[in-house]
């Protein structure tokens, strides 16, 4: 039996919520009493996990390339006519990006990476951070980092790059919006077998999770994405009201420790 709902009465919208972490988070959002929009550029994956859902009134789908800032504009408009309010942000698209090094890199493929992962979670909080502002609510901001936030080297240039830069944007947005009670706050798991860690490394689900119990700080455990919705769900609810430029690691420990002995 479920604990009580930790987000009954509130809203949230979820880039990046048709698939992997997106996803996750999306379902137990919504089973924790959440209305729920998703924003993403997949439609039939969306639709798909629309048709899934018991409550299908309380979530629906928003076409948005996060890229482009009047539809992400749009689409927060969408979610406050839709559902009266935004109270939750999951600021949570993003791309990796070819697995190519800084001697071979291609300028126009940063460019995406930086466009999808740092400029898109910009235009997300600058408008879902308005319609709180405007209504006055309390809300609270999560944005999806990586590990690659932290240490060179846990993924391609652009996306290690595009990841250290969300991180000053989380800061400097908890600087500012912290005045209108607002929290803004980074998730940065390590390695979950989602299409995005499949593709990058041209693997099947159970070899990428193989591969990160093997190279991973905690044996023993498999990092699944609901897990990581677990973090999202603690940073979305009033159990963290004052938790706020946060960079929570869902990592095991792997940013902290030395890998020179393992
Ligand atoms: P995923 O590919 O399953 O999900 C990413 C979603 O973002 C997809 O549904 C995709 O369509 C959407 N998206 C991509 N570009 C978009 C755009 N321009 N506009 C709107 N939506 C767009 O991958 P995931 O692993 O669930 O990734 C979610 C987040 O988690 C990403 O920010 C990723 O960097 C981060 N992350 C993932 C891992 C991992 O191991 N999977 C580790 C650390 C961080």
């Amino acid at each position: 039996m479920m604990n009580k709902p930790r987000l009954e009465g509130k809203v949230a919208l979820i880039t990046g919520g048709a698939s992997g972490i997106g996803e996750a988070a999306a379902r137990l959002f919504l089973e924790h009493g959440a209305c729920v929009v998703i924003v993403d550029i997949q439609d039939d994956l969306a639709h798909q996990l629309i048709a899934s859902c018991t409550d299908s009134g309380k979530i629906c789908y928003c076409r948005c390339d996060v890229r482009d800032e009047k539809q992400v504009e749009a689409a927060v408009s969408h979610t406050v006519t839709k559902y009266g309010s935004i109270d939750i942000l999951f600021s949570n698209a993003g791309i990796m990006g070819p697995m190519t090094t800084i001697l071979d890199m291609n300028l126009d493929d940063f460019d995406n990476t930086m466009a999808i992962n740092v400029r898109g979670v910009a235009a997300t909080i600058k408008h879902a951070a308005r319609a709180m502002v405007a209504a006055k609510t309390h809300g609270s901001i999560i944005c999806t980092a990586s590990v690659a936030a932290s240490i060179g080297g846990a993924g391609p240039h652009a996306y290690t790059t595009s990841k250290h830069a969300m991180i000053g944007l989380m800061k400097t947005a908890c600087n500012e919006l912290g005045a209108h009670g607002i929290r803004v706050n980074c998730i940065s798991p390590f390695g979950v077998a989602t299409p995005l860690s499949c593709a990058a490394y041209n693997l099947e689900a159970g070899e990428v999770e193989a591969n990160c119990c093997a190279t991973g700080n905690l044996k023993g455990v498999v990092l699944k994405a609901k897990h990581v919705a677990e973090a999202a769900l603690f940073l979305a609810s009033d159990e963290s009201v004052y938790v706020s430029g946060q960079n929570l690691g869902v990592d095991g420990g792997f940013t902290v420790v030395s890998h020179s002995y393992s």
